[in-house]
């Protein structure tokens, strides 16, 4: 399986917390970007030695339901015509509630996304404004409404927790309204306030205060708890799906299988060798020159030795709930999982258990993972 991503770093205003690649204020320059966005697919398909179709397409963002219909539908053209896209190909696209309607969806729906990933974040409005979104509790509700009538059967939810003053019951009201919509997909992240953000300058002043690391250990459980009871399949850290619905996209990036990535800041990973890790630079006038000079402006980030794939191989894996596969291991690397980490193992025995063939982290031990997978880097 082979993904693309494509970053559409515009958004109509940056959100306090964010940290993404992300430029507010400059929509005005989303069809010159479309036209280096293909550009940039054109150079690096010319001098691509083994090409093989897409399995998966993802806008993400930024925006990407900032882009019109037809400078999707251009997009996916180009990607079809240089590589091919395969039959069932999952076609994904973050979008944000504000920036929809019916007219639109349909029009991606009909340009082939056939995958919408809603950034909805909290169904209270107070929550809403805290996080700096602009869209209103009815834009979630029509959009979501709009979604269904323009055809989609796969549709995410984004929600965050862990927000300053959210107990666990508005934790439950929104995991509530969000199944109220049947999606086929829940995506649940905890807020955490990076360097250099706004919300890292408030909590700075003692102006922004989250609930505390137990109160958000409770709300992730309590997710659990209640989206399992619900038929939600808890397959990664983060994310749970109706069976049959995990994002294949992202699935790619857990089971380190190649994407290629094309915008400013996007990165792609090259499974030759032991693999090769490709950036562009998070810098949209940078980008659009290269392109314009007919560079290839991705540079390289890093090529794998055998030790680094295998430690990536393993963590990335123990994200999901499937976990890794020794017989695949094996088959990858001629080692087993026990001989090559004898002492990370020895050391997460509590968070780590071996079943069906399969290493796994416990969902308890997600909670930790940030720090438990220092075993391997
Ligand atoms: S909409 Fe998303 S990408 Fe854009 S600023 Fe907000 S969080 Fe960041």
């Amino acid at each position: 399986m082979t993904g693309l991503y494509l970053h559409i770093p515009f958004c109509l205003r940056k959100c306090p917390y964010c940290d993404f690649f992300s430029l507010a204020g400059h929509s005005d320059r989303i069809s010159e970007y479309v036209k280096c966005l293909v550009a940039h697919m054109e150079l690096f398909r010319s001098s691509q030695q083994d090409p093989e179709p897409f399995a998966t397409v993802f806008f993400g963002g930024g925006t990407p339901s900032l882009l019109e219909p037809a400078e999707v539908e251009e997009i996916l053209r180009c990607a079809d015509h240089l590589w091919g896209l395969t039959e069932g190909v999952e076609i994904s696209l973050e979008a944000n509630p504000g920036t929809l309607n019916l007219a639109k969806l349909e029009g991606y729906w009909a340009a082939g996304v056939n995958r919408l990933s809603l950034g909805v974040q909290s169904f209270h409005p107070h929550f809403i404004e805290t996080l700096g979104r602009l869209h209103t509790l009815a834009d979630v509700e029509n959009s979501l409404s709009w979604a269904r009538q323009a055809g989609y059967r796969n549709i995410g939810i984004d929600l965050i927790f862990g927000l300053p003053g959210q107990t666990r019951e508005d934790w439950r009201r929104d995991l509530e309204r969000a199944l109220a919509f049947g999606p086929e997909h829940l995506s649940l992240y905890g807020l955490t306030v990076e360097e250099g953000t706004d919300f890292a300058c408030l909590q700075s002043q003692g102006k922004l205060i989250l609930p505390g690391e137990e109160a958000c250990a409770d709300m992730y459980q309590d997710a659990h708890v209640f989206l399992r009871a619900h038929g939600y399949c808890h397959y990664e850290i983060s994310n749970y799906a109706r069976p049959g619905f995990q994002c294949r996209h992202n699935l790619i990036y857990w089971r380190r299988q190649p994407c290629l990535g094309f915008g400013a800041g996007a990165h792609s990973f090259l499974a030759r060798s032991w693999g090769e890790r490709w950036a562009s630079p998070p810098d949209l006038g940078q980008y659009v020159h290269s392109l314009e000079q007919g560079v290839d402006p991705a540079s390289q980030l890093e090529i794998f030795s055998r030790q680094k794939a295998m430690a990536e191989t393993f963590y990335l894996g123990l994200r999901t709930s499937v976990g890794v596969c020794e017989a695949d291991f094996v088959r990858l690397y001629g080692a087993k999982v026990r001989e090559v980490f004898p002492g990370a193992l020895e050391r997460l025995a509590d968070n780590l258990v071996f079943e069906e063939g399969c290493w796994r982290m416990t969902y308890e031990s997600w909670l930790l993972y940030d720090f438990l997978i220092r075993e391997f880097l």
